[in-house]
């Protein structure tokens, strides 16, 4: 059945309990007013008759007013006879008043009063006896009525108790379901066995959580599907990757990365980094923020391996979710670039020895001895001359990257100072400035304090700069060589200025880089861009720094800074 004629069936009950005990109660006071009627018309208006006609025996005057009272209230009398024996005394009461009034014998009042005695106690008792009927009538109705209305009240009152929880007890099961929900737990199914709109309600909740069940495990499949497909690629990967949450826990890490760490993979998810950091020195390295510019050297895969680590912040609306760190193995590039530097070093290193016999054998064919050179072949021997003296050049810094480049750097420190440095370098160029007719002006202040330095690795550096500056100023210029110390005097300036055409600043720092060369419009390009790159090195390895300051038209100005001794 359903809720809604449920309802009303339980309303349209009260509505008839409401009415019969309404109906009862009316009734039996209709009823109980009948009775009491009954008695005022009966035999109370008797009694009355009665005593309006002795009240006129008693008084005994006898006028004819009297009779004529007198035979009216015995006339009213007769027309209420309603005991049994109330009609023969009521005729005696008349044949003796008739008498009465045609003889005047004074012993037939005393008749008259015997029968209306009689009259009165009869209609006495029967008003007793209505009476007591009445009673008996008001204490049957009431009983009727409390049994009833007893009745209804416990019908009720099972309603009151029942009803509520009938309507109240699925909607408290729907919303504790619905809560379950919420917390994801599809689970719980409600009792389908009733057949109203709450049944209905329940089986559609029902088919809702299996079908959200169904979704939930499809879905947690597919899910779980995907992420081990995730974690399989990750793992198959050359490279170590490391995935951390916002609160630096481990995510995941993969087979290289566990293998190279000396980590158990299955034992440290879930775990704070920077804890398992604490006896892991690689691990505490990769966690540090700083990127490292030189590869990591680790041993991996039962070899020397190279590593460059990368790290990306994984975020979300501008909200970081974690970040993954991956090492990438760069081991086959670097056999590649040592290979590449093993055999710039060994051509290199051939190279040297037939140039310098060219060179030799050119300073021979300057000499007399071997016959006069005429002006045209003077000329080519100048050429050839500058020729190897570049080749020379070139293969000298082929080999001094090779030997940057394999970590061979020899230096050999002790304290210098800067006119050591600088005379060397200054008088090497002198010749080729005078070329261009420019004037190189030298500032050593004579106090200052001496350098901890390779000497022949910081006046090739200085020579760098100003065979550089001599080649990119205009003739006729200056350049300026200056030697400074820094504000704390623990460092000493070295700087070559130059008037010539500047750098832009978008070239600036990549003159330093490996090969470089700043764009140039066509013009040929002398060099292989590889002295600054070497510097840079050079200088580095001495622990100073180096830098230039350029503005393009304005000219250069390339300086390095070496700790003092
Ligand atoms: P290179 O052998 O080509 O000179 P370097 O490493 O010495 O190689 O220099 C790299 C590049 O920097 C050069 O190609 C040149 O374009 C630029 N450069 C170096 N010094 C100067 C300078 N004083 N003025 C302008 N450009 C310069």
């Amino acid at each position: 059945m359903k809720l809604k004629a449920k309802l009303r069936l339980a309303l349209g009950f009260l509505f008839v309990v409401i009415l019969l005990l309404g109906g009862l109660g009316a009734w039996y006071l209709q009823k109980l007013s009948q009775e009491a009627q009954g008695v005022l018309k009966d035999n109370y208006i008797s009694l009355e008759y009665a005593r309006t006609m002795r009240g006129i025996i008693d008084e005994n005057s006898w006028k004819s007013e009297d009779f004529q009272s007198f035979n009216q209230a015995l006339f009213q009398q007769e027309q209420n006879i309603t005991e049994p024996g109330e009609g023969e005394s009521t005729r005696q009461v008349r044949s003796h008043f008739n008498a009465f009034r045609t003889t005047r014998d004074s012993t037939r009042i005393g008749l008259i009063n015997k029968q209306l005695n009689t009259i009165v106690q009869l209609n006495m008792q029967s008003i007793f006896q209505k009476n007591e009927q009445v009673k008996k009538t008001a204490d049957e109705i009431y009983s009727y009525l409390v049994f009833i209305a007893t009745f209804c009240a416990l019908i009720a009152f099972s309603f009151i108790i029942n009803f509520p929880r009938y309507i109240s007890e699925p909607i408290q099961q729907l919303t504790e379901g619905l809560r379950e929900i919420t917390r994801k737990n599809y689970e719980p199914r409600l009792g389908v066995e009733r057949n109203d709109e709450l049944g209905e309600m329940a089986k559609a909740f029902n088919q809702m959580a299996q079908k959200l069940d169904e979704y939930e495990h499809s879905s947690l499949a597919r899910v779980l599907f995907e992420k081990r497909r995730t974690e399989t690629i990750i793992n198959q990967m050359n490279d170590a990757i490391i995935g951390l949450d916002e609160h630096n826990h481990l995510l995941f890490i993969n087979s290289v990365a566990a293998t190279m760490l000396g980590l158990d993979a299955v034992q440290i998810v879930g775990r704070y980094a920077p804890d398992i950091a604490l006896k892991n020195d690689l691990l505490r390295s990769l966690l540090n923020d700083e990127p490292t510019a030189k590869p990591l050297k680790i041993f991996a895969n039962e070899r020397e391996s190279y590593f460059s680590k990368e790290t990306f912040e994984v975020t979300n609306d501008e909200k970081r979710l974690g970040q993954v760190i991956v090492l990438k193995n760069i081991t086959p590039f670097h056999d590649l670039d040592l290979a590449k530097t093993n055999f710039i070093a060994t051509i290199s290193h051939e190279l040297k020895t037939p140039i310098s016999s060219i060179k030799m054998s050119l300073k021979l064919l300057e000499n007399d001895r071997i016959g006069e050179l005429n002006d045209e072949q003077k000329l080519l021997v100048t050429q050839i001359q500058e020729d190897s003296q570049r080749l020379l050049k070139i293969t000298g810094e082929l080999l001094d990257l090779s030997q940057v480049e394999t970590g061979n750097l020899q230096l050999n420190f002790r304290n210098v100072s800067a006119s050591e440095i600088v005379t060397p370098a200054v008088e090497a160029l002198q010749f080729f400035a005078s070329q261009k007719q420019i004037d190189i002006q030298v500032q050593i202040p004579s106090t200052l304090p001496l350098v901890q330095a390779d000497s022949d690795k910081t006046t090739w550096v200085l020579l760098n700069f100003l065979s550089n500056a001599i080649r990119h100023s205009p003739e006729k210029s200056i350049i300026e060589v200056e030697v400074k110390p820094n504000s704390k005097a623990n460092y000493l300036e070295f700087s070559v200025k130059d008037l010539g055409k500047g750098i832009d600043p978008k070239y600036q720092q990549r003159v330093f880089e490996r090969y470089f060369q700043v764009p140039s419009n066509g013009q040929s390009k002398a060099g292989t861009g590889l002295g600054l790159a070497i510097s840079k090195e050079f200088i580095e390895a001495q622990k100073g720094n180096i830098g230039v300051e350029s503005e393009i038209g304005l000219g250069s100005r390339f300086w390095f800074q070496l700790p003092t001794a």
